[in-house]
């Protein structure tokens, strides 16, 4: 998405050889124009599957999937990294490693909002090892419902992320793909058009 590549170009800071920061349009700041494209593209790539509901994990991955779900109108859940209060026989939980915090949190999901009859969309800021993802799509399962595919906004594919959730059977879509992030510059991976 070339819109993507572009502000990734302009405003995206290499933190190190496998740490991204775009906290001007994606994990602080962000931008509300951007992400309406972001929704419409996933929209587009997933038009094939009859989506019932959007997962997310907070918090940076809510604004491109809440974009999405409005596209698609359908709601949009995202998976809490906080102990809840609530009873545990009420929530699906996960363990989730993650890649920034570099520990290991429970995300959790209330089962109102989930049933086995549901067609789910996962969608992620980021890509890198897969945990989220897998994480997420250990939820999506655990009520028996399926996983219609995974919509990443940057997949960094030097990382192992994509191929392993592709290799489980999971249509991934990532919309902008970076193939190193040496010497402080951001190289793009070839673009696959789909
Ligand atoms: P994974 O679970 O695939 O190993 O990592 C994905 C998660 O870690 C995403 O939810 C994202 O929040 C975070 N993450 C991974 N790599 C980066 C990165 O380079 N930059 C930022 N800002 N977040 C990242």
């Amino acid at each position: 998405m070339q819109l993507l590549k572009n502000k990734v170009m302009q405003e995206g800071i290499v933190l190190s050889d496998n740490v991204l920061k775009v906290d001007s349009f994606l994990n602080h700041q962000m931008d509300p124009v951007l992400m309406k494209e972001v929704g419409r593209e996933f929209s587009r790539r997933f038009s094939h599957e009859p989506i019932t509901k959007i997962l997310t994990i907070e918090s940076s991955g809510i604004a491109p999937a809440i974009m999405t779900a409005l596209e698609l109108e359908v709601p949009m859940i995202f998976a809490r990294k906080h102990k809840s209060l609530t009873l545990r026989d009420h929530i699906l939980v996960e363990k989730v490693y993650s890649f920034t915090k570099q520990e290991t949190n429970e995300i959790t999901v209330s089962k109102k909002f989930l049933s086995s009859d549901d067609h789910v969309l996962i969608i992620d800021d980021f890509l890198a090892n897969g945990e989220a993802a897998f994480g997420l799509a250990r939820i999506v399962e655990q009520i028996g419902a399926k996983v219609a595919g995974i919509g990443i906004v940057i997949e960094k594919s030097f990382q192992p992320g994509g191929r392993l959730l592709q290799e489980a059977g999971y249509q991934v879509e990532s919309l902008v793909r970076i193939a190193a992030l040496d010497n402080g510059c951001v190289t793009f991976a070839e673009e696959v058009i789909s």
